[in-house]
């Protein structure tokens, strides 16, 4: 079995959540599976064996699971992304749209310091608008982004092509 089979076959599918005609891709079920995660946080983080990176950023909340232990992986620190209002030290926010309305995320002003090497999580890349958002923070405080990476891609929603524009290169598990 490849990986991407094991992947994909832990990954729950919900019809209909969270509002009707929405296939949501729930990734409890690959957290839950002890091979399927570690297979997955080894394979995120397979290009920077060996190589220094200095923080990954997680984009709340599926983000932190995951970016917790990409960060222990590759021995860096770790930045939580929040929604707003959520931080307790000075932080720095930027607005994104959502499918309806706009929504803020921020960070510490101080996580980062610039020229930092940092690789973004999250579980799932659909229209690439949270990530874009996460990155522009990032690069806004001086970080050097090495890459943006996720399980799982929606590739008929674009969020590839949105972070490349971008010059963020992108990996993803599973589509
Ligand atoms: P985007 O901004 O359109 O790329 O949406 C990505 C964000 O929404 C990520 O933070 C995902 O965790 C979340 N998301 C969107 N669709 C799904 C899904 O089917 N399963 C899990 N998370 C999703």
């Amino acid at each position: 079995q490849t990986i991407q089979d094991e992947l994909i076959s832990s990954i729950r599918t919900i019809k209909d959540y969270p509002s009707e005609g929405i296939l949501f891709r729930d990734i409890t079920t690959l957290l839950g599976d002890a091979r399927a995660f570690r297979r997955a946080v080894d394979a995120l983080v397979q290009p920077w064996a060996g190589s220094k990176v200095d923080q990954v950023a997680g984009i709340e909340a599926r983000g932190f699971i995951l970016g917790g232990a990409v960060a222990h992986q590759v021995s860096s620190g770790f930045v939580p992304i929040r929604k707003k209002g959520k931080l307790p030290h000075e932080t720095v926010r930027i607005a994104y749209s959502l499918e309806y309305g706009l929504d803020e995320m921020e960070m510490h002003k101080d996580a980062i310091r610039p020229g930092d090497r940092v690789i973004v999580v999250d579980d799932l890349i659909a229209t690439g608008g949270t990530a874009e958002a996460a990155c522009k923070l990032l690069r806004s405080m001086g970080a050097n982004i090495e890459a943006a990476v996720f399980i799982v891609d929606l590739p008929d929603l674009g969020g590839r092509g949105k972070l490349e524009a971008m010059n963020v290169s992108v990996r993803t598990l599973v589509e």
